[in-house]
């Protein structure tokens, strides 16, 4: 499989891995409390942001850089934990994809604007499903309960080792492989989140069915969309959710 965020998955794996090494929380087992945590979560998040501007070309566009970022500061403010912060970059792509790292770094592409025919309340229920999976700890969480990464921390810390482990890892990662569970709680989280911060509730439904109706028409959305469940059933789910009311995310 291929995709946008894929590719450059594989790249930000190989410089990722010195910061990897210096940090060495991985393999000592996060024993710390929840702040340690955070922190820990922070410098990830950090190191592979870095990494993904250092590799993929940025937008040029101010005034929408300026539209997302006030979006993802209105639903940031609707987050319940208020030491988790988050900010949002916009990267020139060809393929639709929305990407959370851990600490909270999202980054879109201009490509998923566009799908989104860049309706305020449909990038708020996307900016808002990332942030699911970042404070519900879901890649956070295959990071360090990774089975094959235990067996490397055990046996060496070895960066080639490491640096193979991570570069897979990486991968599934930016590709937003998470469970089918964990998809609908984030799906669920950014519709109550955009609610929460004011926008119109329809955002979610508009989106995942302006992106079948593409797919009937034989235009691929990309890798993004097909990483996650199959549409209607998103959208049934997201109808529940909608007419349940909104309990703050
Ligand atoms: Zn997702």
């Amino acid at each position: 499989m291929s995709g946008f965020f894929y590719n450059l998955g594989r790249q930000i794996g190989k410089n990722a891995v010195p910061t990897l090494r210096k940090t060495k929380w991985i393999w000592q087992g996060l024993s710390g409390d929840e702040l340690e945590v955070l922190a820990a979560e922070e410098s990830l998040g950090r190191t592979m942001a870095r990494e993904l501007r250092a590799i993929s070309a940025g937008s040029n566009d101010a005034v929408l850089a300026s539209e997302l970022n006030a979006i993802c500061q209105r639903l940031s403010a609707c987050v319940r934990d208020n030491r988790r912060t988050f900010s949002c970059e916009i990267l020139v792509g060809a393929e639709p994809s929305v990407t959370g790292l851990p600490g909270g770094y999202l980054f879109l592409t201009e490509s998923m604007v566009d799908w989104c025919e860049r309706q305020p309340e449909e990038l708020a229920f996307l900016l808002g499903h990332e942030m699911a999976h970042i404070v519900r700890g879901h890649t956070w969480d295959r990071i360090i309960n990774d089975a094959a990464l235990k067996v490397v921390a055990a046996v060496s810390m070895r960066a080639g080792q490491l640096g193979s482990w991570f570069r897979r890892e990486g991968a599934e990662l930016l590709r937003n492989a998470h469970t089918r569970d964990q998809e609908f709680q984030a799906d669920a989280f950014g519709a109550r989140l955009a609610a929460a911060a004011g926008y119109e509730s329809n955002g979610a439904v508009s989106l995942l069915e302006r992106v079948g109706r593409h797919l009937t028409e034989g235009v691929d959305p990309g890798v993004y969309f097909a990483s996650h469940p199959p549409l209607p059933e998103r959208i049934a789910r997201l109808r529940k959710v909608i007419s349940a009311g909104s309990p703050r995310a």
